[in-house]
């Protein structure tokens, strides 16, 4: 039997931002990402508080259009309140995923890519890309632990811890 590289595992958060939802994308998108073969380990639709979106995108936060992100993320500029939040899991899932989102700016993104064919620029100047993927596995751990609770995900991806309040117990991150 041939000896490979040993695998590498990935997890990986992706949004579909309200852009991609207002244009009924969703279904291209996830058609789209199927070609990376990863597996979708979590998904759920969710309303953005802007404390959610303002914690995602925390490190962008002296960029001057940092509060028209954040408007967008909460869907605020499409009229959207929601996103679809994702976790692929699979072999260099970060960088796969990454490769087929195209580059941050939609002009500058591969034509083929999900971001070159769907995003565009705004008359604001704030990139409406369609879509978010983690850029290595730090931000993909800060992300999936921010937007998912361990229950939400089929599989075990970090450590996690039981904690009883009121009398119910659930597991958090630990
Ligand atoms: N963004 C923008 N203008 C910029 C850089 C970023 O509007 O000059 C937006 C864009 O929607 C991007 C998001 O801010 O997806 C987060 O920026 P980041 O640099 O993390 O790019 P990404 O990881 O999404 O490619
Ligand atoms: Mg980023």
């Amino acid at each position: 039997m041939a000896v490979g590289a040993p695998k590498n595992i990935q997890q990986t958060l992706v949004l579909i931002k309200p852009d991609g939802l207002k244009k009924s994308l969703t279904g291209n998108i996830l058609t789209r990402l199927s070609e990376t073969k990863l597996e979708i380990v979590a998904a759920r639709i969710t309303r953005v508080s802007r404390e959610l979106a303002v914690e995602h995108y925390k490190f962008l936060q002296d960029k001057p259009f940092f509060e028209d992100l954040v408007k967008y993320l909460q869907g605020e500029l499409h009229d959207r309140r929601k996103a679809m939040a994702m976790v692929y899991w699979g072999e260099e899932a970060i960088a796969r995923v990454r490769k087929l989102a195209g580059a941050t700016n939609p002009e500058e993104a591969d034509p083929t890519s999900i971001r070159g064919s769907y995003g565009r620029i705004t008359t604001l100047g704030l990139y409406e890309n369609v879509i978010h993927a983690s850029t290595n596995p730090e931000e993909a751990e800060r992300e999936i632990k921010l937007w998912f609770s361990p229950d939400d995900i089929i599989v075990d991806l970090y450590p996690t811890k039981t904690i009883t309040l009121n009398h119910t117990t659930s597991r958090v991150w630990a």
